[in-house]
C-alpha cells in the first residue's frame, strides 16, 4: 500500500467513455488500498483548438493571456473525471495547479516548477480522497497562471510524485510503453521492457514525444519510480530507471525523429581566431539554443559555419547575425527549415565505432543524403531533408532491430 501518481494524456481522456475508463483505472488502484493522485491533460486536441481560437482573435496574444486560456483545457478534463468518480461513489476532489500548490517561475508558456507546496494535497489524501490535479500548469510569484510547455503534464506528474515521495509514477498513454521508435510510424518498432533515465532523456529530447524531456530529467534527479503504460490495453508497460539489466552491453535502444529543426549557414566568414566565439555569444545573449555545429575547412581566407536551432528561433537568429554583419564579416546567410534530425540512442556507443558506420550504411542503402552529423556518448544524430526523414528512420530502425 502506498502513494501512486497516475498521469493520463489527452487521448486517454478524449471523450466521456475514455474518461469513465480512466475513472475505472484510478478507482481500481484506490480500491487496492493505495492513495492516488491523478494528473490529467486536456481532452484530445483541446490545447491545439484553444491555440487556434486565440489566433482568430489575436495572432500576437501575450504569453500570459495564452497561459490563462490554455490552462482551461486541463480544468475541464479534471472536473469531468472527478464527476465520473463521484458517480461511482468514491471520495474525490479535483484541484487546479494553484490549488495543488504548484509554484513556477514566470516564463509564461514554458514555465519551470520551482516548488510544490503539498499541504492541501496531503490534507485531501489524509481525508482518503482521490485527488485529481490539472497537468501542465502552475502559478508564479504574481499569482498568475503559467503553463509548462507542450507535453508538460508528464512533468507535472513527475514533480508531484517527487514532492509527495510517491512510491510509483505511472504515465498512462495511448501506446503500450516506450518503443524502439514511434510505433505509429515505424514498422517493426518493439516495446522496451525497461530503459535508463539517460537514454530516455536523449530519446525525448531528440523527438520521441512519449515523455516530456523535463519529466525524465526530474525523474532522474529525484529517483522517481517511473513507468509508461497504456490506458487501454492492460499490457505491462516500460520501466524508466537509473540502471537496467543490460547496462554493460552495447546496444541501440531507439531511433527518434525531430522535425523542429532549422539550419543556418554563415557563408564566406573571415578565417580569423575568435569568429565562432563572436557568433555563438551573440546567439547566447538572445537565449537562442544552438544544437549541431559544423565548421568547414578554410578556402583561402574564408570559411563557412553552419548550425541548427529550433524552428521558432530561426528568424531571430538570422536577424541578430544580419545586424552584426560587419562585426562578424561574412558574405551571406543560408537558411533552411526543410530538414529533420534523425538520431539513434543507446548506452556504450562511444566505445563502439561500428555503430556509426552501421547507421550511415543504412542511410546510404536507402539513398538518404546526410548534411550534418553529431555524436555524443549515447547518441548519433544526422540531419537529412525533411522529405527523407520517415524513410531514414525506417531504414535505420530496420538495420538495428530487424
Ligand atoms: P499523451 O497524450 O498520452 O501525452 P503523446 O501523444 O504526448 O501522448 O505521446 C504518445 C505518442 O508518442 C504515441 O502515440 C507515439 O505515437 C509517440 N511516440 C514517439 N516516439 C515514441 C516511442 N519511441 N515510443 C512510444 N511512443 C512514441
Ligand atoms: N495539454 C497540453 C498539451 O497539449 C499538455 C499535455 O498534454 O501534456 O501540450
Ligand atoms: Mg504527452
Amino acid at each position: 500500500m502506498g502513494l501512486i501518481v497516475q498521469k493520463f494524456g489527452g487521448s486517454s481522456v478524449a471523450d466521456a467513455d475514455k474518461i469513465r475508463n480512466v475513472a475505472c483505472i484510478i478507482t481500481e488502484t484506490y480500491r487496492r488500498g493505495h492513495s492516488v493522485v491523478a494528473v490529467l491533460s486536456a481532452q484530445g486536441d483541446t490545447t491545439d483548438d484553444l491555440i487556434e481560437k486565440a489566433r482568430e482573435i489575436n495572432p500576437n496574444a501575450s504569453k500570459r493571456e495564452m497561459d490563462m486560456l490554455l490552462s482551461t483545457g486541463e480544468q475541464i478534463s479534471c472536473s469531468l473525471c472527478a464527476m465520473a468518480i463521484e458517480a461511482m461513489g468514491y471520495p474525490v476532489i479535483s484541484l487546479t495547479g494553484w490549488q495543488a500548490g504548484v509554484r513556477t517561475n514566470s516564463t509564461y508558456s514554458n514555465a519551470r516548477i520551482s516548488r510544490i507546496d503539498t499541504e492541501r494535497l496531503l490534507a485531501e489524501l489524509d481525508k482518503k480522497c482521490i485527488v485529481i490535479v490539472t497537468g501542465f500548469q502552475g502559478i508564479n510569484k504574481y499569482d498568475d497562471i503559467t503553463t509548462l510547455g507542450r507535453g508538460g503534464s508528464d512533468t507535472s506528474a513527475v514533480a508531484l510524485a517527487a514532492a509527495l515521495h510517491a512510491d510509483l509514477c505511472q504515465i498512462y498513454t495511448d501506446v503500450d510503453g516506450v518503443y524502439t521508435a514511434d510505433p505509429r510510424r515505424v514498422k517493426g518498432a518493439r516495446k522496451l521492457e525497461e530503459i535508463t533515465f539517460d537514454e530516455m532523456l536523449e530519446l525525448a529530447t531528440l523527438g520521441a514525444q512519449v515523455l516530456h524531456n523535463r519529466s525524465v530529467e526530474m525523474a532522474k534527479r529525484y529517483n522517481v519510480n517511473l513507468e509508461v503504460i497504456s490506458s487501454f490495453s492492460g499490457n505491462p508497460g516500460t520501466k524508466v530507471k537509473e540502471v537496467v539489466k543490460k547496462m554493460e552491453k552495447t546496444h541501440v535502444s531507439g531511433v527518434a525523429k525531430d522535425k523542429d529543426v532549422a539550419r543556418l549557414a554563415l557563408v564566406g566568414l573571415q578565417d580569423t581566431p575568435g569568429i565562432a566565439f563572436k557568433i555563438f555569444s551573440l546567439l547566447a545573449k538572445e537565449k537562442i539554443n544552438v544544437d549541431i555545429i559544423l565548421q568547414s575547412i578554410g578556402r583561402g581566407d574564408t570559411k563557412d559555419i553552419s548550425f541548427t536551432v529550433a524552428k521558432g528561433d530561426k528568424d531571430r537568429a538570422k536577424q541578430v547575425l544580419e545586424e552584426n554583419r560587419e562585426y562578424l564579416g561574412f558574405d551571406h546567410i543560408d537558411v533552411s527549415d526543410d530538414i529533420a534530425k534523425v538520431s539513434i540512442v543507446g548506452a556504450g556507443m562511444i566505445n563502439n565505432p561500428g555503430v556509426a558506420s552501421k547507421m550511415f550504411e543504412a542511410l546510404y542503402n536507402a539513398g538518404v543524403n546526410i548534411s550534418m552529423i553529431s555524436t555524443s556518448e549515447i547518441k548519433i544524430s544526422v540531419l537529412v531533408d525533411a522529405a527523407d526523414a520517415d524513410k531514414a528512420v525506417q531504414a535505420v530502425h530496420d538495420k538495428f532491430f530487424s
